[in-house]
């Protein structure tokens, strides 16, 4: 039994990734495989360990479905080639509520393999209670019930149910899976003495992004399905706490609700954003295009100018083991060499081009030993607020931060900065060699894949390269098929654009699949929201349709997302 994996039959919740456990969580981040249904949301399964195994066992109902025989053998098989694995086999709403959670249990129990369950929220009672709707009230329902409308008898194909007793259940009733059926349902309980008027209500996709509310009464269900076009996952709740729905309903329609939104970000940088997209009501699937993993210690990027001044490669010290897998910029001019931090004393002004670039110059400072007390003295230069703001977050306040928040803007003011500082060292009569010097003292704090625009207006300065940047060169499969189905992208670089059209068109014939087909009209191209000009360009130029935020701020990116829905809606 030792060397078996653990699985852990996990409930995902009703579909609102906030209303999964905390024991659940945990397990998904450490899983080893997570076998997963349809329902799930994207969200969630975002947040399952990104080296696990993920294993989709629900296809959409047109595609093939695995069989229910053949989910309980992987789980035993994974359980087989993972010995000490954590096997999380991850399922909607609640594992023993219609989930045939029970059944895969016998098989693990016959294999023996050891398990937990980890309880789940039932979309039984969540999703009426996100409609507003509490399944039972004082006076009004003291028993709810839960109901398949789906269990055929064996025999004739027909519904098992005891429609005798439910008709006269004066409890609530709740049905899973049971709008295909629902006509059939209210007809035979108003055979068997059901009131008529009943007031019912359909809850489509709740707790979700697209839920969504359909009134009824047991005599006008039917109707009210066909009419109202009610797709599955649906619940039906029957009873008289349905009325209260019409008061209690608190769930708001917000702005961006029903909206699906990929967020191209890396992770690290997303969660700013994708949580006040959500906030608004927005399903976001972050995708980033890119990982960025720091360095072991700064690589120095060294650059020469050759008689007639263009730049050629050089290699300063020996480039060392260390150095060898960050060597080129995307030109191909660069060598590197690592450096130490006492050549920090080399330099007056520390300039910052991301976030990534403060963290992981960070990471490398108090990794050597060093803490925030060699930067004393020294200005610090960013080239937007959010730059700015992390800054903050290690205590440095930055005395330097161009209006446009762009690489240019920061290379300008710099450049203005040691203008000016050398204007006032000539009046001091000092030697013009001053000049080099200055400019020299300034260190640049960036990524591998940095552009040269701020080196160009400041030949002189130093690029200390601090992490390294990815490209993703892959999606998982439950992520393209999220992205395939999205609103909109967000793109916040043009190495996002070009990575996600690049990994999106890995396997079509020139055809991009992002193009999302509406109400059966001809497809549209998706739209793109981007932050920068650059970006915007970038992403025209493979057809998107593109809506730029007027600075490079994620507020005003938000702003502008939201007055887009607001207008097109
Ligand atoms: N184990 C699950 C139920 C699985 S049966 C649970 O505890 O919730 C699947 C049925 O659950 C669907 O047909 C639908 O009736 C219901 N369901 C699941 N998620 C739902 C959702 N977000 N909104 C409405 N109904 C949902």
């Amino acid at each position: 039994m030792a060397n078996f994996g653990h699985v852990y039959l996990i409930g995902a919740g009703p579909g609102d990734p906030g209303l999964l456990t905390l024991r659940g969580k945990d397990i998904l981040e450490k899983a080893d495989v997570v076998v997963y249904d349809r329902l799930v949301s994207p969200a969630i399964l975002g947040m399952c360990n990104s080296k696990a195994k993920m294993v989709d066992v629900g296809k959409m109902p047109t595609h093939h479905k695995v069989k229910q025989s053949e989910i309980n053998k992987l789980l035993v098989q994974y359980a087989q080639e993972y010995p000490q694995g954590v096997i999380a086999r991850l399922k909607g709403g609640d594992p023993f509520v219609f989930g045939r959670g029970g059944e895969e249990a016998l098989e693990l129990v016959a294999a023996g393999v050891e398990f937990d369950v980890v309880p789940g929220i039932t979309s039984a009672i969540s999703v009426p209670a996100y409609a507003g709707i509490p399944v039972s009230h004082r006076g009004i329902a003291t028993s709810f019930h839960i109901i398949t409308g789906h269990e055929k008898a064996e025999s004739n194909g027909e519904l098992s149910l005891d429609f005798e007793n439910l008709a006269k259940c004066p409890g609530t009733l709740i049905f899973l899976m049971g709008i295909a059926n629902m006509d059939f349902i209210a007809k035979r309980l108003i055979e068997c003495g059901k009131d008529p008027k009943t007031p019912l209500a359909f809850i489509e996709k709740g707790t979700t992004p697209y839920q969504r509310t359909v009134m009824a009464t047991l005599e006008t269900a039917g109707e009210t399905i066909a009419r109202e076009n009610v797709t599955a996952p649906a619940i039906t709740i029957m009873g008289g706490v349905v009325e209260l729905g019409q008061t209690l309903a608190w769930k708001k329609n917000l702005p961006l609700s029903g909206k699906r939104l990929v967020v191209t970000r890396a992770a690290k940088q997303a969660s700013g954003i994708s949580a006040r997209l959500s906030a608004l009501g927005a399903e976001v699937i972050e995708t980033p295009m890119i990982e960025t993993r720091t360095l072991e210690c700064p690589l120095v990027m060294a650059q020469a100018h050759d008689s007639i001044g263009s730049a050629m490669p050089v290699c300063e010290q020996p480039v060392t083991a260390l150095a060898s897998h960050v060597i080129a910029s995307p030109e191909g001019a660069w060598q590197s060499s690592p450096v130490d931090f006492n050549t920090l004393a080399n330099f007056d002004i520390l300039a910052f081009t991301s976030t990534n670039g403060v963290e992981s110059f960070f990471k490398q400072l108090f990794a050597a030993g060093y803490d925030v007390r060699v930067l004393a003295g020294k200005k610090i230069a960013s080239v937007g607020k959010i730059t700015e703001k992390k800054l903050l977050e290690y205590g440095i306040r930055c005395d330097y931060v161009p209006e446009d928040h762009t690489g240019e803007g920061l290379g300008r003011l710099l450049r203005d900065v040691v203008n000016k500082e050398e204007r006032v060292i000539l009046s001091g009569e000092r030697s013009s060699e001053s000049k080099d010097l200055i400019e020299s003292r300034i260190l640049l704090l960036q990524g591998n894949l940095a552009d040269d625009t701020l080196l160009n207006l400041l030949p002189q300065a130093t690029r200390w390269v601090v992490y390294e940047t990815l490209p993703v060169s892959e999606l998982p499969d439950w992520k393209r098929e999220a992205v395939e189905n999205a609103d909109a992208v967000v793109f916040a670089s043009t190495s996002a654009v070009e990575n996600f059209v690049k990994l999106m068109s890995q396997g079509t014939a020139g055809v991009l699949p992002y193009l999302k087909a509406t109400n059966g009209s001809a497809p549209i191209p998706h739209t793109s929201f981007c932050i920068g000009r650059m970006t915007e360009s970038a992403a025209k130029s493979h057809g998107f349709n593109t809506v730029t935020s007027d600075e490079t701020t994620m507020d005003s990116l938000v702003k502008k997302i939201v007055e887009f829905y607001t207008k097109n809606s």
